[in-house]
C-alpha cells in the first residue's frame, strides 16, 4: 500500500513536466531592496541554465536568497539583462559579477546588439530589446516574443507608470514609448520593475496613462 501511495504522488511531479515543455518560460519573482523591486530569474523548461533580470539585492540576506534559490534549482546564469540603472535595479550587479565573473550584460550601457530589432539567442533564450526611454533615458523593454513576454522594468506597471520627474525623466518619452507597448499583442504578459504582473490587454484597458 505505501509504494502504491508513492507511486500515486509521483504522478503530480510527472504531469507538471509534461505541460512544462523544454521550451518554456518559468519566472521567479523576487521582491528586493527599500523599492521593492522586481528581480526576475528566467529559465528555461527543465534546463540548468537562467538570464537575470534587473538584479536589486540589497544586503547579505537578500543576497542569500538569491543563490540560495539558484543553487536550489540547479540553475547557472548565462546573462543579466538590465531595464535601466537607477540603482534600486542594478544594486545587486556588483555581487553577480563576483559570483559569476564574465557574466555578460544586457542593457542601454552594457552590449548592446548591432542593429536594435535583431533578435538575441543565449543557449535557447531568445528575445528583443525594446527602447523604451521616458522614466529614464536608458530604460529598455525585454520582449520573448515566442512566449509572449515582456519584462518592462518601471516603464509600464499595472495600471500604473514610472516617474518622470528623476534626471532623465521625460514625459512625452514615455508617452511615445507606451505607445510602441501597445501596438505588441494583447495577450503578451507584462512583468514589471515594481507590483505585479499584468497583461498588455489588461493596461489598454484600465491604465489611465494609456
Ligand atoms: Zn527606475
Amino acid at each position: 500500500m505505501r509504494n502504491s501511495r508513492v507511486l500515486q504522488n509521483s504522478l503530480p511531479t510527472q504531469l507538471t513536466r509534461s505541460i512544462n515543455p523544454l521550451n518554456m518560460l518559468n519566472i521567479k519573482t523576487f521582491y528586493f531592496n527599500p523599492y521593492r523591486e522586481c528581480t526576475y530569474i528566467v529559465s528555461l523548461g527543465d534546463s540548468s541554465v537562467c538570464l537575470i533580470i534587473d538584479p536589486g539585492m540589497y544586503g547579505e540576506s537578500e543576497e542569500r536568497r538569491f543563490y540560495d534559490y539558484l543553487t536550489a534549482n540547479n540553475l547557472t546564469p548565462l546573462a543579466v539583462l538590465i531595464t535601466h540603472t537607477h540603482p534600486d535595479h542594478i544594486c545587486g550587479l556588483e555581487s553577480i559579477d563576483q559570483h559569476y565573473p564574465n557574466l555578460p550584460h544586457y542593457g542601454t550601457i552594457y552590449t548592446m546588439p548591432a542593429d536594435i530589432n535583431d533578435e538575441i539567442t543565449i543557449n535557447g533564450f531568445t528575445f528583443r530589446l525594446i527602447p523604451t526611454p521616458g522614466h529614464k533615458e536608458d530604460c529598455l523593454c525585454f520582449y520573448f516574443e515566442q512566449d509572449h513576454i515582456l519584462f518592462t522594468g518601471d516603464t509600464l506597471f499595472q495600471e500604473s507608470v514610472g516617474r518622470t520627474d528623476l534626471p532623465g525623466g521625460d514625459i512625452a518619452q514615455l508617452t511615445q514609448s507606451l505607445n510602441t507597448l501597445c501596438q505588441l499583442p494583447e495577450q503578451t504578459q507584462v512583468y514589471p520593475g515594481h507590483g505585479y504582473p499584468t497583461t498588455i490587454e489588461h493596461e489598454k484597458e484600465y491604465n489611465p496613462y494609456i
